[in-house]
């Protein structure tokens, strides 16, 4: 897997790494275009996150050594590509993901560090294209690479490692998933009886499965056709879901690797030492298990919490101000699926809105739909630019909540209107109460709907199916 660091600047120049929203090739330099006689410096800071990475996958950190990896192709101006060989940055490492119910370590063989070619754009297809453009601003990024055994036996399997391995990279503060480019993968795949095929340059995790479940089965239909399984590099087609020959896979002497002359090997450990940050950086399973401890959820709910490091900091900001119980069940339950249906982010709901939410429920101000209500609300707002209340959309300040209650009057009923609404009930359906009696089970949800009626659904339900049961 090879993942881009967010450093600010490339690996071996000056040039920013903020690209993204550049005009092509203006992120350059003699260094990252590889013009003759530029010489590269290594950046400190790639070499401290690729450090923290090697040592959260439980690898051994060693002192390395750059090494050129020689190739032509349009995207690498030198020639050559700058990366790790012999003496990796981290080696031997593991990570456990949990497959069938049980938990299974997943081997790393080695982390290293390279740099980004350029990007190549192909004029419509990559098998038809007549030409590509091309754009160095890419070139010279720090990209990690991780390299696994071959540990993983199923495609799900694979999808759930780098999901994993994901949130890891999110929770050490070296990787930004929603730029563009940010992870591809290589995803290499044999099964028994044929050589292995590598499918080059997957950009996200559910492609990854696809990808190799379509192999399995490409590769078993010739295996039982008889035909030889030939070792190969493919290229995955994403709208198409079905992988394509692009070459006969390279042997690793065709790379000619020979060590960086240029640049002197390096021993990470002093260097990570100097940023080392005051606290250890607690990394998800850890994170997952101190929720449980000390907040007294499930472990499903710390799971769900801890799978986004986003989204465990937005808990403990409204469990520190509401019963945690509460927060994780609104946050889990309520503002997840609110978010997803409408392709929200987590910053658009900010956390000092749904602490005032919880607030109200819980001191009976609202009903927990009328809180569900709210919530919608400024949803809603923010994600069409609906104007339904007169809370500025974007705006989630402390009285916004109380505006829309107001506006919307989702009040909760006062108890003593639920009472006379209850009574009212039960004198207008007779047969109702009968039913009551005599045991029949819908009858009391059928007039606990009639209070609802009656109070416009701001009768809290649980506690109007108390007075009328009282009552009756
Ligand atoms: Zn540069």
């Amino acid at each position: 897997m090879h993942t881009q660091l967010t450093t600010r600047s490339k690996l071996f120049c000056g040039c920013s790494t903020h690209y993204q929203d550049s005009e092509p090739n203006t992120h350059t330099c003699p260094i990252c275009l590889g013009l003759p006689g530029s010489l590269p410096v290594v950046n400190e800071m790639a070499i401290v996150y690729a450090e923290r990475v090697a040592k959260a996958l439980n690898c051994s950190v060693q002192q390395t050594q750059f090494y050129r990896k020689n190739y032509y192709y349009p995207d690498l101006p030198k020639g050559f590509q700058i990366s790790q060989y012999d003496f990796p940055l981290g080696v031997n490492g593991y990570l456990t993901v949990e497959s069938a119910g049980r938990e299974r370590k997943i081997r790393i063989r080695r982390v290293h560090l390279e740099e980004d070619p350029g990007k190549l754009t192909y004029r419509g297809t990559i098998e038809k294209a007549q030409y590509s453009l091309i754009d160095y601003n890419r070139s010279g990024v720090p990209l990690l690479e991780v390299v696994t055994e071959p540990d993983l036996h199923a495609p799900k399997e694979a999808r759930r490692f780098l999901n994993k391995l994901r949130n890891i990279l999110e929770y050490l503060d070296v990787f930004d998933g929603n730029l563009e480019g940010s992870l591809r993968v290589d995803a290499n795949i044999s099964i028994a009886g044929g050589q292995r095929a590598e499918v080059k340059n997957i950009s996200s995790y559910k492609g990854v499965e696809k990808a190799l479940l379509f192999e399995i089965s490409r590769q078993r239909n010739l295996l039982r056709r008889g035909i030889h399984i030939a070792q190969e590099t493919r290229h995955f087609d994403e709208a198409r879901g079905i992988t394509i020959s692009l070459r006969s896979k390279e042997q690793e002497h065709d790379y000619r690797y020979f060590p960086e002359p240029d640049l002197v090997p390096i021993d990470p450990a002093p260097i990570a030492e100097l940023f080392r940050e005051e606290a250890e950086i607690e990394l998800p399973d850890a994170k997952r298990q101190r929720f449980v401890t000390q907040y007294r959820i499930s472990d499903y709910l710390a799971k769900v919490l801890t799978a986004s490091k986003p989204l465990a900091d937005y808990f403990e900001t409204v469990a520190a101000q509401v019963d945690p119980a509460a927060a994780a069940s609104w946050v889990v339950d309520v503002l997840q699926g609110e978010l997803n249906y409408r392709g929200l982010r987590l910053d658009s709901f900010e956390p000092q809105f749904l602490i005032d939410v919880i607030t109200r429920v819980t001191d009976g101000t609202i009903t927990e739909k009328a809180g569900i209500e709210v919530i919608r609300t400024v949803l809603d707002q923010s994600c069409a630019g609906v104007k339904v209340s007169s809370v500025p959309s974007g705006v989630a300040s402390a009285g916004s909540v109380k505006v829309i209650i107001e506006e919307k009057a989702l009040q909760a009923a006062p108890i003593e209107q639920i009472t006379a609404a209850a009574k009212q009930a039960i004198d207008e359906n007779p047969q109702a109460v009968e039913d009551y009696r005599s045991g029949k089970k819908g009858a009391l949800n059928f007039l606990v709907g009639q209070v609802m009626k009656k109070t416009r659904g701001r009768a809290d339900p649980a506690l109007t199916n108390r007075l009328i049961r009282e009552q009756l």
